[in-house]
C-alpha cells in the first residue's frame, strides 16, 4: 500500500551548484543589481507567462527587500543575479532536475532559474520560490563554495523555507504524503513514523518539514531575533554547532533532542486532530471511484454522496486542519462526479475551487483543472 493520498507538488529543488553557465545575451537592470536572460521556451505565448516575464523585474526587487527583512543586512546577494525563466529540459545548462520549480547556478554571477512549466500551471508561486532560492544564494555568496557545502542541508533548507514563509506549505505536504493511504487507512499511527531526529538519515523531500520545524523550534523557544542571529553567524562562517550553541545556549545533543521534541509536537498537533473522519470519507472516496472503473454507475454515484457528506463533516469540524485543502479538493470532485446536475452540488464545486485559489498552497494545479471541467 501506498502511504500517498495524491501526488505532492514537487519541491522547489535543493540548493545546485553547476558548472556551466548558460550563455546569451541579457539585458542588465539600471542599478547592475540584476540580469534577465531572454525567455526562448514554448510557452511564450501563454497569458500566465506573459504575465510572469512582465512582473520579474519588480517582483525581484521585491523579494530582495523582503528577505533583508527578515534575515538582516547579511541576507543579500552581492554579485549581479541573473534571471532566467525556462523551460525545464534536462539537455538544458542549469537544468539537470527539471522536476524541481527552481534552482541556482554559481560562478562569478549567481543565475536563478525558474521552470516555466510549474508557474504557468499554477504549481508553484514565485514570489516565494524568488524569496527562497535568494536566501540559498546570499548565504552561498557570503560563505563561497567550500564553506556553504559545510552548512548541513537541513540548515540551509530550513534558514531558506523559514525566511520565504514556506511552512505551512511544507507541514500540509507532509500531512498530504503522509497521513492516510489510498484506501483512507491511517498509514502513520505516531508522528514518529514520518519525523526523525536531525541528520538521522539521507535528506529527502519529505525531511523539508523537519528542516523547517527545526528552525520553528529556534524561533519557539528562543524568539524570531535568536533566528536572525543565527543566520548571521552562519553566514559569518561560524560552525553550525557552534552558532547554534552561541544562540541558544544548547549543545548540539541538547538541541537536536529540542527540535525533534517541538518537531513531534508540533505534528501531533497538525497530523491528528480529524484524522479519523478525514480517512473515513477518503476510503469512501476510493471506494467511488473503484466502482466507476467497473462502470457500476448508480453504485460510484452513491458512494461520491456519501464521501461527499462525510468531506462536508470533517470540514465542519476541523477548519484549521491541514488536510483542509486536500479535503476540498476531493470534496469538489465528489459532488462533480457525484452529482454536477445538481446546481447545489455545482455550486459547491466553485466554492471549494475559489477556496483553493485564493491562498497559496498545494492543489491549485489541481483545483483550476476541475473548473476548467465545471465550465464545460
Ligand atoms: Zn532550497
Amino acid at each position: 500500500m501506498v502511504p500517498q493520498l495524491v501526488s505532492m507538488p514537487c519541491a522547489a529543488e535543493p540548493f545546485d551548484e553547476f558548472e556551466e553557465a548558460p550563455g546569451g545575451a541579457v539585458t542588465t537592470s539600471a542599478g547592475g543589481a540584476f540580469e534577465l536572460r531572454p525567455y526562448e521556451g514554448r510557452l511564450g505565448k501563454r497569458r500566465q507567462l506573459r504575465e510572469l516575464l512582465q512582473t520579474l523585474e519588480a517582483r525581484f526587487l521585491e523579494s530582495r527587500e523582503r528577505i533583508s527583512n527578515a534575515f538582516g543586512p547579511l541576507c543579500r546577494v552581492r554579485k549581479p543575479v541573473i534571471l532566467w525563466v525556462h523551460d525545464a529540459h534536462p539537455r538544458l545548462p542549469g537544468c539537470r532536475k527539471p522536476d524541481g520549480w527552481a534552482e541556482a547556478l554559481h560562478d562569478e554571477q549567481t543565475t536563478l532559474g525558474f521552470h516555466a512549466e510549474h508557474f504557468v500551471n499554477g504549481d508553484a508561486d514565485l514570489d516565494l520560490e524568488l524569496d527562497h532560492e535568494l536566501i540559498h544564494a546570499a548565504m552561498r555568496d557570503r560563505l563561497g563554495k567550500l564553506a556553504y557545502r559545510k552548512v548541513p542541508h537541513w540548515l540551509r533548507e530550513g534558514l531558506a523555507l523559514y525566511g520565504a514563509g514556506q511552512g505551512d506549505e511544507r507541514l500540509s505536504h507532509l500531512a498530504a504524503g503522509y497521513g492516510t493511504s489510498e484506501d483512507g487507512d491511517l498509514v502513520v499511527k505516531d508522528p514518529k513514523d514520518v519525523i526523525r531526529p536531525l541528520e538521522s538519515r539521507k535528506h529527502s523531500l519529505a525531511s523539508y518539514a523537519e528542516d523547517v520545524l527545526a528552525v520553528g523550534a529556534i524561533e519557539h523557544e528562543f524568539g524570531p531575533e535568536a533566528v536572525v542571529l543565527l543566520y548571521e553567524r552562519v553566514v559569518r562562517g561560524v560552525p553550525y554547532r557552534k552558532a547554534i550553541e552561541a544562540v541558544t545556549g544548547l549543545g548540539w545533543k541538547r538541541f537536536r533532542a529540542l527540535a525533534y521534541g517541538y518537531s513531534l509536537a508540533v505534528a501531533r498537533r497538525m497530523l491528528l486532530p480529524g484524522r479519523a473522519t478525514y480517512a473515513s470519507a477518503l476510503g469512501l472516496y476510493n471506494r467511488a471511484r473503484r466502482a466507476a472503473t467497473q462502470r457500476q454507475a448508480a453504485e460510484a454515484k452513491r458512494l461520491y454522496l456519501k464521501a461527499a457528506d462525510r468531506f462536508e463533516d470533517f470540514l465542519d469540524r476541523h477548519p484549521e486542519s491541514v488536510y483542509r485543502r486536500q479535503a476540498l479538493l476531493l470534496l469538489a470532485r465528489c459532488w462533480l462526479r457525484g452529482d454536477a446536475a445538481d446546481p447545489l452540488g455545482a455550486d459547491r464545486v466553485r466554492e471549494c475551487l475559489r477556496e483553493l485559489l485564493a491562498e497559496r498552497g498545494p492543489f491549485r494545479r489541481q483545483a483550476r483543472e476541475l473548473g476548467g471541467r465545471l465550465e464545460k
